[in-house]
């Protein structure tokens, strides 16, 4: 691997606006960008937090290029250095990835690249900064700052915490004189904390943007017949897009992944019982080709970059908010509108309430993660809008609802469940609190189950006083009762329910109680997204065609090139040329994402493919 030359950009002005421009192709700095870049460029120090798909990169490539030397970028992920450095080499610019398993003859060379100067950007992995030969070509060369991606690695309250990247106090050590830029995208306030801390950066400016994901629609849907529900939210709204189904256990990941690939979805499967290579090689399929679904655990998505994930579906309750969010937030880093959906239901309580009940950790332990579980309960169960929720366990106020999240769309109505409760919570209690929810349905409605004579439930005082009730509403029901607290499952009894002291007052003393009338209960699934195609939404069907066909022109170039798609061109690009049909290389080159290289490279390829689909 070597560098470019330098002499595609010898001929710019220095100025940060007119590289954005002419490199990357885009016309105007983003929120904050041009601060941050002004900021570096000048010699300062930042940190910067900013929501995934916010334009972190920028902040440190456009400094890269104007300040003298060359910027090195430590970056915990060779999958995330190899594309980072095949995109900037396809605007351009002079970029190399330094990390182990290359070649000895290939590291020298780009070591060398280093300490001659012929190099704008070099991204390394954590490990290799300590290592002789990087820090004897860094002493030699001229170093223009350091950028520190993702930098929460450095924490360990961080859900990443990587040992390697403790080392990197050594670069404000042996060379202080260099500006540093740490970035990340983890909000909460401990590991924010930790990360000033541990990277010394106390006197660094800190930028910090507002983490809202305004494309991101959220929608929370009751689960019922969750493989089916997933199926037809995928081919509803998002056949041949790429997504990422997160669930709770491998056996379950595996399941899905099997079961979707019968339905013709092509998904593949992700977590840490399989083999690396297979990890591997699932993880570059995603990377690489259009329109994959990953199936997989928590152990998927750090540092997935791929910008056009068009949906996270949920089918399992994430352990906490932040954990939500963050995996929500690898949705639609393009810009371009994304879902984040997620079926629950009464069960996911049940599990998660027992796993924590039966676990042995210690009682402090346990007693934050059932708060983290009751905030996700309450997410789940919210009659406000999901995102003024979300952030507000973000530290941060909406000023409105979003207009963008199923509760938004459709508000939710409440109902005087005091009655319903108060039978619910009876039939709990006279069937001796040890009977799952589906029994206790069956109890309620009447119904003349094996099960019901077995226990000789028909002669009940509470036998069929719910009838008049559906079976999804009694679920709701019980589901909001265990979200509440007023029920909860007894891990000796199977997870059968049992009443709770919180129950009291509804119960004895006559307390009335609202809950949120579901409206899957009534017409068995949500109502679909209000706009008919959330993919790429403002296309007619005749631009939808030539979208796909630039797709697989793309697809083949990316497969040429060994490069991801989008480092090609983004989905967000690629809509504007079919929308906007540039006639002439001059307007083509307006278009956001088209710099001077990608013009030279595709543009009379792009407008010879615009004039055959008149
Ligand atoms: P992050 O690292 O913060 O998740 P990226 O740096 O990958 O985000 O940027 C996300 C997307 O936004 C990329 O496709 C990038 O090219 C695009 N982008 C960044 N800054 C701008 C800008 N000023 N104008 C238009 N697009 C931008
Ligand atoms: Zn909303």
């Amino acid at each position: 691997m070597t560098a470019l030359p330098l002499s595609d950009l010898s001929d710019l002005t220095t100025k940060p606006l007119s590289v954005l421009q002419s490199v990357f192709g885009y016309g105007q700095f983003r929120g904050p960008q041009a601060e941050i870049i002004t900021h570096v460029i000048a010699g300062g120090d930042a940190l910067v937090l900013m929501p995934t798909g916010g334009g972190k990169s920028l902040c440190y490539q456009i400094p890269a290029l104007v300040r003298e030397g060359c910027a090195i970028v430590v970056s915990p992920l060779i999958a995330l250095i190899q594309d980072q450095v095949a995109a900037l080499r396809e605007a351009g610019v002079a970029a190399a990835g330094l990390y182990s398993g290359q070649e000895p003859a290939e590291q020298r060379e780009i070591l060398r690249s280093l300490t001659n100067g012929t190099l704008n950007l070099l991204y390394i992995a954590p490990e290799r900064i300590q290592t002789p030969a990087f820090l004897e070509a860094a002493d030699h060369a001229r170093l223009a700052l350091f950028a520190i991606d993702e930098a929460h690695c450095v924490s360990q309250w961080g859900h990443d915490f990587r040992p390697d990247y403790r080392a990197l106090t050594l670069l404000h050590e042996r060379w202080p004189w260099v500006p540093r830029i740490a970035l990340t995208a983890t909000a909460d306030p401990p590991t924010q904390t930790d990360i000033i801390r541990q990277l010394k950066l106390e006197a660094a400016r800190h930028f910090v943007m507002s983490f809202d994901r305004p494309n991101i629609t959220y929608r929370v849907v009751g689960k019922k017949d969750p493989k089916r529900q997933l199926l037809s939210f995928i081919q509803d709204e998002h056949a041949g897009d790429a997504g990422i189904i997160y669930c709770s256990t491998r056996k379950r990941v595996d399941e899905i992944a099997a079961w979707l690939k019968e339905q013709r979805v092509s998904a593949l499967p992700y977590h840490a019982g399989l083999d690396s290579k297979v990890r591997e090689a699932h993880q570059t399929r995603f990377l690489r080709d259009e329109g994959v679904v990953m199936v997989a655990t928590i152990a998927f998505g750090m540092g997935i970059d791929k910008p056009n994930v068009r949906f996270v579906a949920h089918l399992d309750l994430p352990k906490s908010i932040e954990a939500y969010y963050q995996e929500t937030g690898r949705a639609g880093r393009d810009g371009l509108p994304a879902t984040a959906w997620m079926a629950y239901g009464l069960q996911d309580v049940v599990m998660q309430r027992g796993r924590l009940d039966a676990s042995t950790a210690p009682e402090d332990h346990k007693l934050r993660e059932r708060g983290k579980l009751d905030a996700m309960l309450a997410y789940c169960e919210t009659a406000e809008c999901r995102r003024t929720f979300l952030l507000r366990q973000l530290g941060e106020d909406l000023p409105k609802p979003c207009g963008n999240c199923d509760i938004c769309h459709d508000p939710v109505e409440t109902w005087d469940a005091t009655e319903a409760a108060r039978k619910a919570m009876s039939a709990i209690y006279r069937t001796g609190q040890r009977f799952g929810a589906e029994h206790l349905i069956t109890v309620l409605r009447g119904e003349r189950t094996d099960k019901v004579a077995e226990h000789g439930h028909d002669r009940l005082k509470v036998f069929g006083v719910g009838s008049d009730l559906s079976k999804d509403t009694w679920r709701s029901v019980l589901r909001q009762l265990l979200a509440v607290g007023f029920v909860t499952s007894d891990p000796e009894a199977y997870g059968g329910l049992c009443l709770t002291d919180a129950a009291r007052p509804v119960l004895i003393d006559g307390q009335p109680l609202r809950l949120r009338r579901d409206p899957m209960a009534q017409t068995g699934s949500r109502s679909p997204a209000p706009s008919s195609d959330k993919r790429t939404p403002t296309l007619s069907a005749p631009e939808q065609a030539l979208f796909q066909h630039f797709r697989g022109w793309r697809l083949d170039l990316a497969r040429d090139h060994k490069v991801p798609p989008y480092v090609i061109l983004t989905d967000a690009t690629l809509v504007d040329i079919v929308r906007l049909r540039p006639a002439s290389l001059e307007q083509l080159g307006r278009i956001p994402g088209i710099g001077r290289s990608k013009l030279e490279r595709y543009g009379v390829a792009i407008l010879e493919q615009l004039r055959a689909h008149r």
